[in-house]
């Protein structure tokens, strides 16, 4: 079995692997797709050396094999991949913060004790029974692909300080920006803005329910002035991931405002800290999901509050992966989601 791993800057490589078995906690995926992270772009833009458990992260798929330990799951379960629930034993757990399990967060990054030696962009997977949940029977295994993306945006705006009405700017209109503006009109915002230099993006943000889309610049100060008579947004979830972005996030927001940072900044990002006082901005951060999140939602996919078929933009095989990270990666794509298929 061949799984596709990127293995230096802007280098890919299929590496023989044998048949996984399952461990006797764990299980085997068969994948059924795979969706391509800006984890792994920056991965195969940077080089740096990469954990290869994280690359391909995004996947559905079928299990066909069950550990002797493992009883809460069949084969023929379709399934997503999940954070672990938490353990109950780590210092944690046990200090009371539950929602910050050790144990969960080191499987949520693919440093699990049973974390494989790939990702999902291979044809089968083994992992830990505790990493899947199985598939709401509402999805298809291509919407179901989206599901981990989809809960990243969904723990996100779940832990920022947004309000029913707010004035909501989402900075970046990539899969990450686009399921975030969702989350946040379902959640109840005012008025929903993208930021995004993308011309077709930001069309499809507007499909999708934002109130306005606009590219950044001029454009952007004038249209949040005139919504907010002059004093900034109420919220800024900032979904760009560059150091650039996360002051230009506050410099959106009203006083008294609040920012949400999603997008991971490769190194460290200059920001104005006199601006920050002076706004006296509320700050949150969001990195991954609880396993709880997985159900919650998959329903709201399921029941059609949120929209995944259009962020998805086509799919490949594995002999196409490393085509479609280079164009993902050139910063002037007009793709949105790309699922690898590795069974093509
Ligand atoms: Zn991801
Ligand atoms: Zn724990």
């Amino acid at each position: 079995m061949h799984a596709a791993l990127i293995t230096g800057t802007e280098t890919v490589e299929l590496v023989e692997f044998p048949d996984p078995t399952p461990a006797p906690a764990g299980v085997v995926v068969d994948i059924a797709y795979c969706g391509i992270c800006g984890t792994d772009i920056h991965a195969y833009q940077s080089g740096r050396p990469y954990n290869p458990a994280i690359c391909g992260h995004e996947w559905s798929g079928t299990l066909s094999a069950i550990g002797a330990e493992v009883n809460s799951l069949s084969e023929g379960d379709r399934v997503v991949v999940a954070a672990a629930p938490a353990c109950g034993q780590c210092t944690a757990c046990r200090r009371g913060q539950a929602d910050r399990c050790q144990v969960s967060f080191l499987s949520a990054v693919g440093r699990d004790e049973l974390a494989p030696p790939h990702g999902g962009f291979a044809p089968r997977l083994a992992v830990a029974s505790s990493r899947v949940v199985r598939t709401d029977s509402g999805l298809t295994d291509l919407q179901a692909a989206q599901v981990e993306p989809i809960t990243v945006a969904f723990h996100a705006v779940r832990t920022s300080a947004l309000r029913l009405g707010d004035i909501a700017v989402i900075q970046g209109g990539g899969p990450i920006g686009l399921a975030t503006m969702q989350w946040v009109r379902a959640a109840g915002a005012g008025k929903v803005v993208v930021v995004e230099p993308n011309a077709q993006r930001r069309e499809l943000a507007c499909a999708l329910g934002a109130h306005h889309s606009v590219a950044p610049g001029e454009e952007t100060d004038t249209l949040i002035a005139e919504l907010t008579h002059g004093l900034g947004a109420d919220i800024v979830y900032e979904c760009v991931g560059r150091p650039f972005a996360v002051q230009s996030a506050v410099d959106l927001a009203r006083r008294g405002g609040a920012m949400c940072l999603i997008g991971l900044a490769e190194g460290d990002a200059p920001i104005s800290p006199g601006a920050w006082l002076v706004k006296e901005i509320a700050v949150t951060s969001s990195l991954a999901y609880l396993h709880e999140e997985f159900e919650m939602a998959m329903g709201m996919i399921a029941d059609g509050r949120i929209q995944v078929e259009p962020l998805h933009t086509s799919t490949t095989g594995l002999d196409g992966f490393e085509a479609a990270l280079a164009d993902l990666a050139s910063g002037t794509s007009e793709q949105v989601k790309v699922l690898v298929d590795p069974n093509r």
